[in-house]
């Protein structure tokens, strides 16, 4: 087989300068919203430092839920910006459980933040979104969710929940490039955002594209926006457009729900042990004993088989099923390719019986 053109990637025409708005508008109705929202020309962790640079403040009252490195991290800008952060940690691997969210909140009343991610794509869990965010907009709490990873694979209702800001990634479940990011906000964070002491003059701040773009009617971007990365984005909600992102998430499911079936038929015991798997990545629990690095490496390379991420998965294995990973085709190579490499460890795995009900490999 020839290998692509990339030369194709060169020389792209510029991205019109109202086309930023259209992209914007475009997402706000796929995901249902009535949020602004602006876009951090970079990947999707840039913008979750921002969304935490811009609305932490010396002394802001912070409940930050963590339930994988990314959490951490977040956790870890805001109290750089000087919130007082309050970290609630879920056990290794698991959901937060929305009850000891309940009982921080409690023991924190004075809370005016909380930040937690939807779903793992480091180790497979879903955290009970709905639950935490009424027990937030019961006390009038501002919501940060990390929907990088989620958006296109969950249902995400950022009005109807009361999310304040969402971190959107275009790269995971919506199947589109890395290079760029969206967050939308409502009035109320844009409240937090806006200070006297806010930061500007950095890609960081928030109020750089409020003041820059949103407020100015929307035009070209500053900066120098990349082409390249704006003509995929339009593409994939392109894509997204026709199949509808109802589709899209079923999609998500029905790849998650196969997975799971055939990794038990292979006699690997699923993950989480308790609460709720995502629709993204399918995490499964390593026999004992087996070593998990030669076991992956063994692995052909266009497989997405790799190690879970994160305090409490050093002996899980995650299997993608996000975006262009979401058929059952994909899936069927991902476990037809680990049953193999289960048999070469020794560990029996009857690959054509837990693909019994996935289609035929081509
Ligand atoms: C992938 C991911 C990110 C970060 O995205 P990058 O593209 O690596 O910047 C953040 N949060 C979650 C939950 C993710 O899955």
């Amino acid at each position: 087989m020839t290998p692509p053109d990339w030369s194709l990637l060169l020389d792209p025409p510029p991205f019109p300068p109202h086309g930023y708005a259209r992209i914007a508008d475009r997402l706000a109705s796929l995901l249902g919203t009535k949020a602004d929202i602006v876009f951090v020309q970079a990947e999707a962790v840039v913008a979750l430092e921002a969304v935490a640079a811009s609305l932490a403040r010396p002394g802001l009252p912070v409940l930050n839920i963590i339930t994988s490195p990314y959490g951490g991290m977040v956790g870890g800008w805001l109290r750089r910006a000087g919130a007082e952060v309050v970290d609630l940690t879920a056990e290794p691997g698991e959901p937060i459980k929305a009850e000891a969210v309940a009982g921080a909140l409690d023991r924190h009343p004075q809370t005016a933040l909380l930040s937690l991610v939807h779903a793992e794509s480091a180790s497979g869990i879903l955290n009970p979104l709905p639950d935490i965010l009424a027990l937030a907009r019961a006390r009038d709490i501002v919501t940060v969710v990390d929907a990088v990873a989620s958006a296109g694979g969950h249902a995400l209702d950022i009005d109807a929940l009361g999310i304040d800001v969402a971190v959107i990634g275009p790269q995971k479940a919506l199947g589109g490039p890395a290079g760029l990011s969206a967050i939308s906000l409502t009035p109320r964070a844009w409240a937090l955002a806006e200070r006297p002491e806010a930061p500007t003059g950095s890609i960081l701040s928030l109020i750089d594209l409020k003041q820059g773009w949103l407020d100015t009617g929307r035009g070209p971007l500053p900066g120098m926006p990349a082409p390249l990365e704006w003509h995929a984005f339009a593409a994939a909600l392109d894509r997204i457009e026709r199949e509808g992102l109802t589709a899209v998430i079923e999609r998500h499911a029905v790849a998650a729900a196969a997975t799971r079936r055939a990794l038990e038929r292979l006699g690997l015991a699923l993950w989480p042990a308790h609460g709720a798997p995502s629709n993204l990545v399918t995490a499964a629990v390593l026999p004992e004993g087996l070593d998990r690095a030669a076991l992956l490496a063994a692995l052909p390379a266009e497989v997405e088989i790799t190690a879970c991420i994160g305090p409490g998965t050093e002996h899980l294995i995650r299997l993608n099923h996000t975006g262009p990973r979401a058929t059952p085709i994909a899936v069927a190579r991902g476990i037809e390719a680990l049953g193999a490499a289960l048999r070469q460890a020794g560990v029996p795995a009857d690959t054509e019986a837990a693909l019994s009900d996935l289609p035929p490999r081509a």
